[in-house]
């Protein structure tokens, strides 16, 4: 089995910001859940250095398009390391592999006669580096997005018959429910498809900063057909010196929902175009929004994912994210709503829940899980779970599945208080039952870390390693199948109060 997943390039004319993180955690997330299932995954992010907008942004600067590039590049990678993303491969549409296939693939789809040439008039958003539609017009021939008044544009481009595939795309999106998810995205891709699609620009006459059209040098590759290959031609070259495109396409990809067009009409097309298989599918994410501003005590009025990452880890960002706003929608975050979830949730459910378990353990049985089986009660409300995290994940119900576990986390809890360990510690005829009690709590405790692991894979892993329980293996998952016997590590603290 093999597993592909991609976050969007990032554009190159700004710096990181918690949107991006957010989507190569969710990337990130679904490739070490994959990996914990011993599949093969290719896990690719990266930065989209071509067009217009990263050309103005450097000359406003007074630098070149690839010194910008160069300088913010970095900045990208970093990001995906600080909030511990596991990507196989980060890629720059300034590569040099990307560029010799884009051409490929671009002079492929001309070859089949998906391409002609012609004049396009339009109103042009520089910044989207996009033509508008008379019905994506804000008022007064504005951008709806940028808010900043259009012009009207005519040039030379070559076109690319976008119109053609309409009924394949209607075709596509009627066999295919999932191939866009969630539902509503589905709708909003197949409505803007079935208002009839117009040709699109496959070029830019008057940009140099590109990858050059094979058959008309004076031309570039319109940014978002550049953009959109990199899903295709990282798998090329991304590991060096071999071609795992046919090990690993078809890709699913992770976006958000201001990319929906280019990427559930223009780019199924593209690829129908160019002959290659479609993508398994595309989770189409909303915006984490900061409203209100609530004032936090450590973390003042803007939730900064590095002041954040810097105070608390990114593991507690990584579970913030996908806790407080159901994934797929769009959803208020804040530094007070952070602080509260780290304290409540992290800290004292699940931080707590580890420390009682592996102290008590230490207390009443020296430190070694006692044998024996887990009380059917507790059983019961903890098998099964893997399963339905798993196929929550297979949908990349992110939220869904973190609450499912979340359910254990308070289960747990609840066990703990129910059975009160210390009041059987205190009863020598109850000593059986302690150690089921004893046995339940750590396996439980394993159980759920380990299906944690994929969401906050540094505190998981401590913990894991506390309970020696070996690697994160989604075989090991199922509850009661390891026997006691194992001796406890020490823990310093998952996530102490700040
Ligand atoms: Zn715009």
């Amino acid at each position: 089995m093999s597993f592909y997943v991609t976050t969007p390039i990032y554009y190159v004319n700004g710096e990181p910001h918690l949107g991006h993180a957010y989507s190569t955690i969710a990337a990130d997330i679904l490739a070490r859940h994959h990996r914990q299932r011993g599949e093969d995954v290719f896990f690719l992010t990266g930065t989209d250095e071509h067009g217009e907008p990263v050309a103005q942004q450097a000359e406003a600067e007074g630098v070149t398009p690839r010194e910008l590039g160069d300088r913010l590049a970095p900045r990208f990678k970093e990001m995906a390391a600080k909030i511990n993303a596991s990507n196989d491969f980060f890629i720059r549409t300034t590569d040099e592999g990307h560029m010799k296939r884009v051409q490929e693939i671009v002079q492929r789809v001309y070859d089949n006669g998906h391409v002609y040439e012609g004049m396009y008039e339009g109103w042009y958003c520089p910044r989207c580096a996009d033509f508008k539609t008379e019905s994506e017009l804000g008022p007064n021939n504005t951008c709806p997005i940028h808010q900043i008044p259009l012009t009207r544009e005519k040039q030379k481009n070559w076109f690319f018959k976008l119109s053609s595939f309409q009924p394949a795309l209607e075709r596509l999106y009627e066999e295919r429910p999932d191939f866009v998810v969630p539902d509503f995205r589905r709708n909003e891709a197949l409505s803007f498809i079935k208002q009839g699609l117009q040709d699109v620009s496959l070029s830019r006459p008057t940009l140099k900063w590109g990858v050059p059209v094979p058959w008309d040098t004076d031309q570039v590759i319109y940014v978002w057909f550049d953009a959109l290959l990199n899903y295709y031609t990282a798998l090329g070259y991304g590991i060096e010196g071999e071609d795992v495109t046919e090990k690993f396409w078809p890709p699913f990809h992770i976006l958000a929902k201001d990319i929906l067009k280019f990427h559930a009409v223009y780019w199924p097309a593209f690829l129908m175009a160019a002959d290659i298989e479609l993508p398994k599918r595309m989770f189409i994410h909303g915006f984490l929004l900061m409203g209100g501003h609530k004032m936090s005590k450590s973390l003042g009025n803007v939730l900064d994912p590095d002041e954040v990452i810097a105070k608390f880890g990114a593991d507690a960002l990584r579970f913030y994210c996908f806790r407080e706003v159901s994934f797929g929608q769009d959803g208020q975050i804040s530094p007070a709503g952070f602080e509260s979830r780290y304290e409540t949730e992290l800290a004292d459910q699940y931080g707590n829940l580890a420390n009682r378990v592996l102290s008590m353990i230490g207390r009443y049985r020296d430190g070694v899980v006692p044998e024996g089986d887990a009380e059917a009660g507790l059983a019961g409300d903890l098998e099964g779970a893997p399963d339905r995290v798993r196929a929550l994940l297979d949908d990349a119900e992110l939220t869904q599945a973190l609450e499912e576990i979340w359910k254990l986390v308070r289960r747990l809890n609840q066990y703990v208080e129910e059975t009160k360990p210390w009041e059987l510690s205190k009863d020598d005829a109850a000593a059986d039952r302690l150690d089921s009690v004893l046995y339940g709590l750590a396996e439980g405790l394993r159980v759920t870390t380990l299906l944690l692991h994929a969401y906050m894979p540094e505190t998981t892993g401590r913990l894991l390693k506390a309970l020696q329980a070996d690697g994160a293996s989604f075989d090991n998952a199922g509850f009661g199948s390891r026997p006691g016997g194992q001796q406890i590590g020490a823990l310093e603290p998952l996530f102490p109060k700040r």
